[in-house]
This record gives structure tokens, sequence and C-alpha cells, in this order.
């Protein structure tokens, strides 16, 4: 993870680049283009990801002009998403292991500091089901893989 700088007693601003300089299609220098911000509460408390966006400018390369973005930023939250995986897990946590209703997973997350609305809850609850969902149909086509693989044997 970056260097958290406190700015503000609300947000904590966190620096993420990508880990190379280099492209990692074709291996030419990925050159900065532009930097962008990105906002995500966490049950931590506020952050703004402060990004470093590379590009490769090697018209042959299969990622030419594709954003390589930070590898960490995935580990803080989905793509367009604004709260934390910590968030997500505890959501699905508290629905399908503790049976929290809509409001009480509101509530739990109101005691946690979070000020969202239920729409929101209910949103990262969503989120949540496809994250599992996704979980468990990787896993049967890894099995899948697994079969085959040992029948072959
Ligand atoms: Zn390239």
């Amino acid at each position: 993870m970056g260097r958290p700088t406190r700015v503000l007693d609300t947000e904590t601003i966190i620096s993420l680049q990508p880990l190379s300089t280099k492209c990692l299609a074709c291996g030419n220098t990925a050159r900065v283009v532009y930097h962008t911000q990105r906002h995500v509460t966490t049950l931590q408390g506020h952050f703004c990801l402060s990004l470093i966006i590379r590009r490769c400018h090697q018209e042959s390369c299969l990622r030419y002009h594709r954003p390589y973005r930070p590898e960490e930023e995935g580990q803080w939250t989905l793509p367009y998403g604004e709260y934390g995986l910590d968030v997500i897990a505890l959501v699905g946590m508290l629905r399908y292991r503790h049976h929290h209703s809509l409001a009480e997973l509101h509530q739990a997350l109101r005691d946690r500091g979070m000020i969202l609305g239920e729409r929101t809850v209910l949103n990262l609850l969503a989120r949540y089901e496809e994250l599992a969902s996704l979980h468990l149909s990787e896993k049967s086509h890894l099995q899948k893989i697994f079969a085959n693989r040992t029948a072959a044997m």
C-alpha cells in the first residue's frame, strides 16, 4: 500500500502508481499520461486514492493506448466502486451468516460511523452476491479442469 498522508480529519490521501514503468505486453516504456483520483470509504475511514495512469505508445503493441492502472487499486474497491471490499465483505457476512435484515445492515454500518442510505446498502449487498457468485462459478470451473487433468493421467 502507498504511504498515507493525512490532510483532513476525514480523508487520507494514498498515492498509488503502477508497479512497472514498462508496458507489461511489449516491455517498452509506458509513459505517465494522467493522474486521477478516487474516493473510497472503508471500515477504517475515508480515503482519496491518488492514481498515476500510464499508457504504452508502441502502435504495434496489444496494449497500445490502453490505460495501465496501479495494480493495488483493485485491492481497495471494485471498478467504479466507492466502498471498500471490506465493507462489501462485512455486508455479506452480516446478511448471510447473521441473517441481518436490510434495516439491521444499515444500522450496523451506521454504528461503524458510515453515513449511507439503505439503497446503497442494497447495492453493496448486490456487489457481495456478484462476487460470491463469481467465486463459486470459478471454483466449479477449476474443479472441472482438475477433474479433466486427473482423468487424463
Ligand atoms: Zn506495449
